[in-house]
């Protein structure tokens, strides 16, 4: 199982390696000497590959000090050197950091899924549903996003394919109160997991961030510990977009963790960097396709292994 799972991510970030490893590669193939331009060169490169403008900043700095300190002259040592701050500055941002799911260690556990329209969310707890249903869990689906009717048959089709019961009310209801029922139930009914969609509509933020906490407010008033998560999904191919949907949600709702979806489809990896330079929140959850068992925890050292690996390999 490990091995298919480490193929498996291997597979999915040969696009970011590829990507990222052949900016690298160029840069350095065109290295004369190790002057501004080349950091600035350098700096555009991180910048392309989505690591976040002040990671990028930080990283061609610290770089500076570092290739002068080590005296590295020839492009081969450079790179190295590179390679090495990025590893560095990735474990050092990652200290304490906790990629887990947390459960409740008794009656239901809830998990909430924010985010903005497309990124995920609906497909995302479909995934998970079926996993936690595989694990032998019951589970509960809440149709949160009562915005368009297409949002609840979505979920609805997820609840049928894995086999979950969804709780529901028509399009334009109020969120919170299909949130309530759904408690409700999943307390008395033994459900071991409820799993919240929600509405992620933009044009209205205040009002959804309003609509967001009056749902943690239910939520929270029927079982205390809960939510256990709050889960902001990401769509890893919108790279600074999605950082900056990133920032304002953590404005004003509490987030436990990311699940950065559609990593199979990008050339982009180096938004991994900058969620953990720059946000602070780990990953919790990686999507790599559209398919029920497309899913995986996020495994940080896996996917440093991934990304920086071929990179020193190449150089
Ligand atoms: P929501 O609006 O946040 O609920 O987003 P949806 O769950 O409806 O997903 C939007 C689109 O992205 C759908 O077509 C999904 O099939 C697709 N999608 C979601 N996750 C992934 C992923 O990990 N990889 C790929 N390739 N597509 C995904
Ligand atoms: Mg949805």
């Amino acid at each position: 199982v490990q091995d298919e799972k480490t193929k498996k991510y291997d597979q999915s970030l040969t696009k970011s390696r590829t990507t990222f490893g052949e900016k690298l590669s160029r840069l350095l193939a065109n290295f004369r000497t190790v002057d501004d331009d080349f950091f600035d060169d350098l700096e555009e490169t991180l910048i392309e590959a989505d690591v976040g403008f002040e990671t990028a900043v930080k990283i061609s700095d610290e770089l500076k000090q570092e290739v002068k300190l080590k005296n590295a002259k020839s492009s081969q040592e450079v790179a190295e050197t590179i390679i090495q701050k990025l590893i560095e500055l990735y474990e050092q941002q990652g200290k304490g950091e906790d990629n887990q799911l947390h459960y409740a260690s008794s009656g239901p556990t809830v998990f909430l899924f924010v985010g903005v329209n497309g990124v995920g969310k609906t497909t995302t707890i479909g995934k998970l549903a079926y996993r936690l249903k595989k694990q032998g869990k019951k589970v509960l689906l809440a149709a949160g996003d009562t915005f368009r009717a297409g949002a609840i048959e979505q979920l609805v089709e997820w609840g049928k394919k894995v086999g979950v019961e969804v709780v529901q009310k028509p399009a334009q209801s109020d969120p919170a109160a299909v949130v309530f029922d759904a408690v409700k139930k999943a307390k008395k009914e033994n459900y071991d997991v409820l799993l919240v969609d929600t509405a992620g509509r933009l044009q209205n933020k205040v009002n959804l961030m309003h609509e967001l906490a009056k749902i943690s407010r239910v939520i929270t008033r029927e079982i205390p510990a809960a939510p256990h998560e709050v889960l902001l999904a990401l769509d890893a191919t919108t790279g600074q977009n999605a950082l900056s949907q990133a920032r304002e949600f953590k404005k004003t709702t509490p987030l436990t963790g990311i699940i950065l979806t559609k990593l199979d489809g990008t050339a982009r990896g180096g938004i991994v960097l900058a969620i953990r330079n720059e946000l602070h929140l780990p990953v919790k959850l990686v999507g790599l396709g559209e398919k029920m068992d497309d899913l995986e925890d996020f495994d940080p050292e896996k996917f440093a292994a991934g990304l920086f690996g071929q990179l020193l390999a190449q150089n």
